[in-house]
């Protein structure tokens, strides 16, 4: 071995794993691709110490692929309550089933045989056939994707194309040339003690010689964040008829937002008020504004600009196509409010 080998990346990660890496954990006796197969879907979005008793229980009542998948799908579950992300005993149990069905009960043993499996990724595939197996494969979980990123500085959020793209690149090129289950244990253990989202320990690090964030102390900033969507601001003029403390509103339409909840008529522009009066069979009448506020949506905000229309008769009788109301604000009927429409009455309540 040269110089140069000695210290490449993976030798650095292995000489690693040799002094600190995890070497005992359940998945890591009695090694089959079974056994860590379950201990890697488990420990997706879950972490090490949660997952031993849950992985422990679950290898007693399931203790091979068969077993899994002859089993009641409520006892699987049962088996993962408390873990989250139920979708994934789910999988895990109809991949189980697929393996006995299409592969004789034997784990599949080629990388697209394994991504052809419910629940399994390309990251979790490499996964379980370097680890179980000693398969050449890199893995790219989010572990690893924060260690490579701050390693080579790579700009981007990870969940475009292109950024993965280049980690994935990253990984089969930084692979050994043996050794691939404990390189891989390596580097998911090094992404999950040393190379941690707040306060890595670049200190321990082996990485730290050549690290571009470290050199750069630019650690916080690798991977990149999801950017965030801009939120569209739309605009609308509330109009409140308004006689003796009660205001007309009408019943939303079911679709859209505040289906079937009573509301006030809306329109877009100063514009279309009078109009929208005249509808109502209002002539006589004075405009009061009240303060503009924001109401905000998951996808959108918007902006309500509220005006009392204080009327000085009710209008007469007339035929309308919506479901209309005087709501008394003394003597409130019973029926759904939108919030907005909520907040403008406490705020006419106190006002007039
Ligand atoms: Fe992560 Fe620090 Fe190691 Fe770089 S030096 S890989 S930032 S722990």
């Amino acid at each position: 071995m040269n110089l140069q080998n000695k210290n490449s990346f993976s030798n650095r990660v292995l000489s690693w794993y040799q002094l600190h890496g995890r070497k005992n954990l359940p998945w890591q006796q009695n090694k089959t691709a079974y056994r860590v197969w379950v201990s890697e879907i488990m420990l997706q979005q879950t972490q090490v110490s949660t997952v031993i008793p849950y992985y422990q229980r679950f290898m007693q009542r399931f203790p091979d692929v068969k077993r899994l998948a002859d089993a009641p799908l409520d006892e699987v579950l049962h088996h993962w309550t408390g873990l989250g992300y139920y979708a994934r005993a789910r999988n895990l149990q109809k991949a189980a089933q697929q393996v006995c069905d299409n592969f004789g009960g034997k784990f599949p043993t080629t990388l697209n045989d394994v991504v052809g499996l419910p629940g399994i990724g390309r990251s979790t595939a490499g996964a379980i056939l370097s680890l179980a197996q000693g398969q050449r494969h890199s893995i790219l979980d989010g572990n690893v994707k924060r260690v490579l990123a701050r390693y080579r500085a790579v700009d981007g959020w990870p969940g475009t194309k292109a950024v993965e793209s280049q980690l994935w690149a990253l990984a089969d090129k930084l692979l050994p040339e043996s050794d691939f289950d404990q390189y891989t244990q390596a580097m998911m253990d090094m992404g999950a003690t040393i190379c941690t989202r707040s306060k890595p320990k670049c200190d321990d690090c082996p990485l730290q010689q050549d690290c571009l964030a470290y050199a750069q102390g630019r650690q916080g900033e690798f991977p990149g964040k999801k950017p965030k969507k801009a939120v569209p601001v739309k605009n609308t003029i509330m109009v409140l008829p308004m006689w003796q403390r009660q205001v007309l509103l009408y019943k939303r339409p079911p679709a859209g937002i505040w289906g079937g909840l009573w509301g006030f008529y809306e329109v877009d522009s100063p514009t279309k008020i009078e109009s929208t009066l005249e509808n109502l069979g209002i002539k006589d009448f004075q405009v009061q504004e009240l303060e503009a506020f924001r109401h905000t949506f998951s996808h959108f905000h918007l902006d309500i600009s509220p005006i009392i229309v204080h009327l000085k008769e009710l209008p007469a009788n007339r035929v309308s196509e919506s479901q209309e109301l005087w709501y008394q604000l003394d003597n409130p009927a019973n029926v759904g409010l939108a919030a907005p429409t909520k907040k403008l009455f406490s705020t006419i309540s106190t006002n007039i």
